[in-house]
C-alpha cells in the first residue's frame, strides 16, 4: 500500500493559516500605530494654526494704529501690553524692510520660579529674514509647524497694514513640548497595546491552527485506515463545523462501503457455493460411470441425463448472474414504450404447458393501454420470473391471477397465487440473491434463487417498486408499480 507523502511545513495548511493570520494582524497593528497618531498630529496642527494666526493678526491690528511709521518704542510698548495674552516663546516686530524693531523672548525661571519675557536688544536693528516674515511683509498671513522629537515648533507671521499700506510685520514663535509629550504618550500606549495584541493573537493563532490541523490529521488517518480495508473504522471530529460535517459524511460513506463490501463478499461466497454443487454432482456422476465395470446402457443414459441437467443448471445460474452484473453496471436504460399487457400475454403463452403439467390455471385480467418506458426483454424477464414462481410454488388445482391496471402516472402489475405461500419471517429476505425458502423444492423446480433479485434490480432501475405480501387465505401476492410512459421524459432513467 503506498504510504501517503508528508506535506512539507511551508506548504501545510497550518503554515498558510499562520501566514494569513500574521499578515492580517500586522496590517491591523500598522494601522493602529499610525492612523490615530496622524489624526492627533493633524488636530494639534490645526488648533495651533488657528490660535497662532489669530494672535499674530490681533497683534498686527494693535500695532497698525495710524499712518505714521512704526517705531521701536511704540512697537515694544504695544507688544508688552499684549504679551500676557500671547503665550509664545518669541515675539518679533519688524519694519517694512525686515529690520527688527523689538524682540521679546520667554526665559524659563530657574529653581521652580515662573519664567518671564526678556526684551532682546542684540537683534534690534538687524534684518530678520525668516521665510515667514518675508512672506508676511508681502501681505500674507503665514503659519508653519514641525513636529520633531516630541516637540511642536510653530511659527506664525502677519503683516502690519494700515489702509493697505504695509508698515511692518509680526512674527510669533512657539515651542510646545506638552502636546508633543501627549502625542508620545499616545504612541507608547498604542505600542504597548500592539505588543499585547501581538502576543495574544500569536498564542491564539498557534492554538487554533494546531487544533485545525489536528482535526484534519484525524480525518486523514481515518481515510488511510479505511483505504487499507478496515471498513468498520469510524472517525469522531467534534466542533459542529464543516470539518465535523465532513467527518459525518465520511462515516456515512464508509458505512455504505462496508455494506457494499459485505454484500459483495456474501454474493461471491454464495455464487461459488451455488456453482460448486452442480459441479460436484457432475464429478460424482462421471466418476460413477468411469468406475462401473459393466454399466448397462439404460443406467448410463440415466447418469448422462443427470449430468445434462446439472450442466443446464450451471448455464441457468451463470446466465442469471450475468444478467445481475449487467443490471449492476449499466448506468442508464435506453427505454422505449412497452405495452405491459402484450408482454404478460406472451409470458402466459410460454408458461401454459408448464401450468397444465402441474395442474395450475392462469387467469389474466389485463387493462389495455398500460404502457411503460422499458426494454421488452427486461420486462419479459420480470413478468416471467413472477408468473413462473406463482406456477412453480403452487399446488395441483391451484390458480394464478395476473391483474394489470393503470392509474394516473403509474401502472400496477399484480401476480397472486393460491400456492404454498412464504412464511412471514422470510418475506424481508425474499429478494436477496440466492435466498430460497425451501431449497429442495426450489432445486427440484429448477430454481436458482436469483429470479426475484433480477425482478427487484430491474424494477428499481426503471424507477418502480416491487412488494410482496401473504395472500389470505393462502398463497402469495407480488405487486409491481411502474412509472407510466409519458411523451416528455419517459424514455430514459438514470440509475
Ligand atoms: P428460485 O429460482 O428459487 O425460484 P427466486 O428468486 O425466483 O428463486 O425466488 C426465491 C425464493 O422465493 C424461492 O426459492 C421460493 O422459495 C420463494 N418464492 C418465490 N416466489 C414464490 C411464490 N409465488 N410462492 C411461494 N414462494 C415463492
Amino acid at each position: 500500500m503506498p504510504q501517503s507523502k508528508k506535506v512539507p511545513f511551508w506548504r501545510s495548511l497550518q503554515a498558510k493559516f499562520a501566514l494569513t493570520y500574521i499578515v492580517i494582524v500586522a496590517a491591523a497593528l500598522a494601522l493602529l500605530n499610525t492612523y490615530p497618531v496622524m489624526v492627533s498630529q493633524d488636530l494639534a496642527y490645526r488648533s495651533k494654526e488657528t490660535s497662532m494666526t489669530n494672535q499674530a493678526s490681533i497683534l498686527a491690528s494693535a500695532l497698525a494704529t495710524g499712518p505714521e511709521a512704526l517705531t521701536a518704542e511704540g512697537a515694544a510698548r504695544t507688544v508688552e501690553l499684549l504679551l500676557g495674552s500671547l503665550g509664545g516663546a518669541r515675539v518679533v516686530v519688524t519694519d517694512p524692510s525686515g529690520l527688527v524693531l523689538c524682540d521679546f523672548q520667554w526665559e524659563d525661571g530657574g529653581g521652580g520660579d515662573a519664567g518671564q519675557y526678556i526684551q532682546r536688544t542684540d537683534t534690534v536693528g538687524q534684518y530678520a529674514l525668516f521665510w515667514e516674515l518675508v512672506t508676511a511683509l508681502r501681505g500674507n498671513i503665514v503659519f508653519r509647524s514641525d513636529y520633531d522629537d516630541g516637540v511642536f515648533r510653530s511659527r506664525a507671521a502677519a503683516p502690519v497694514t494700515y489702509r493697505s499700506m504695509t508698515q511692518g510685520a509680526v512674527y510669533l514663535y512657539e515651542c510646545d513640548a506638552e502636546q508633543g509629550a501627549l502625542l508620545q504618550g499616545i504612541q507608547s500606549n498604542l505600542r504597548s497595546i500592539s505588543v499585547v495584541i501581538c502576543l495574544v493573537t500569536l498564542v491564539m493563532g498557534v492554538v487554533f491552527s494546531k487544533a485545525l490541523t489536528r482535526r484534519i490529521a484525524l480525518l486523514l488517518d481515518a481515510i488511510r485506515t479505511v483505504r487499507e480495508g478496515e471498513y468498520s473504522h469510524r472517525v469522531s471530529v467534534k466542533g459542529g463545523d464543516e470539518l465535523s460535517r465532513l467527518a459525518d459524511e465520511f462515516n456515512e460513506l464508509t458505512g455504505r462501503l462496508q455494506t457494499t463490501e459485505e454484500v459483495r463478499r456474501r454474493f461471491v461466497s454464495d455464487a461459488s457455493h451455488e456453482l460448486k454443487t452442480p459441479l460436484a454432482s457432475i464429478r460424482l456422476l462421471t466418476d460413477s460411470i468411469l468406475q462401473a465395470d459393466h454399466m448397462d446402457s439404460d443406467t448410463a443414459r440415466e447418469f448422462l441425463t443427470d449430468i445434462g441437467d446439472e450442466a443446464e443448471r450451471l448455464t441457468r445460474i451463470t446466465e442469471k448472474l450475468l444478467t445481475l452484473t449487467r443490471l449492476d453496471t449499466a448506468r442508464t436504460v435506453e427505454a422505449a414504450p412497452v405495452d405491459v399487457g402484450v408482454v404478460v400475454e406472451r409470458v402466459e403463452h410460454m408458461l401454459s404447458p408448464l401450468a397444465q403439467a402441474v395442474e395450475v390455471t392462469l387467469e389474466l385480467d389485463l387493462r389495455p393501454g398500460c404502457v411503460i418506458p422499458a426494454t421488452e426483454d427486461e420486462l419479459y424477464q420480470v413478468a416471467f420470473n413472477l408468473m413462473e414462481n406463482a406456477v412453480k410454488y403452487n399446488l395441483p388445482g391451484g390458480r394464478v391471477f395476473v391483474t394489470l391496471r393503470g392509474s394516473g402516472s403509474r401502472v400496477y402489475l399484480r401476480v397472486e397465487d393460491t400456492g404454498v405461500g412464504i412464511p412471514e419471517e422470510d418475506l424481508p429476505k425474499i429478494f436477496d440473491r440466492f435466498y430460497r425458502v425451501d431449497k429442495a423444492r426450489s432445486r427440484a423446480a429448477g430454481g436458482t434463487g436469483l429470479g426475484l433479485s433480477i425482478v427487484w434490480d430491474t424494477v428499481r432501475r426503471y424507477g418502480g417498486t416491487v412488494t410482496v405480501r401473504r395472500r389470505e387465505p393462502e398463497g402469495t401476492c407480488f405487486e409491481v408499480i411502474f412509472p407510466r410512459w409519458s411523451e416528455e421524459g419517459g424514455d430514459s432513467h438514470e440509475k
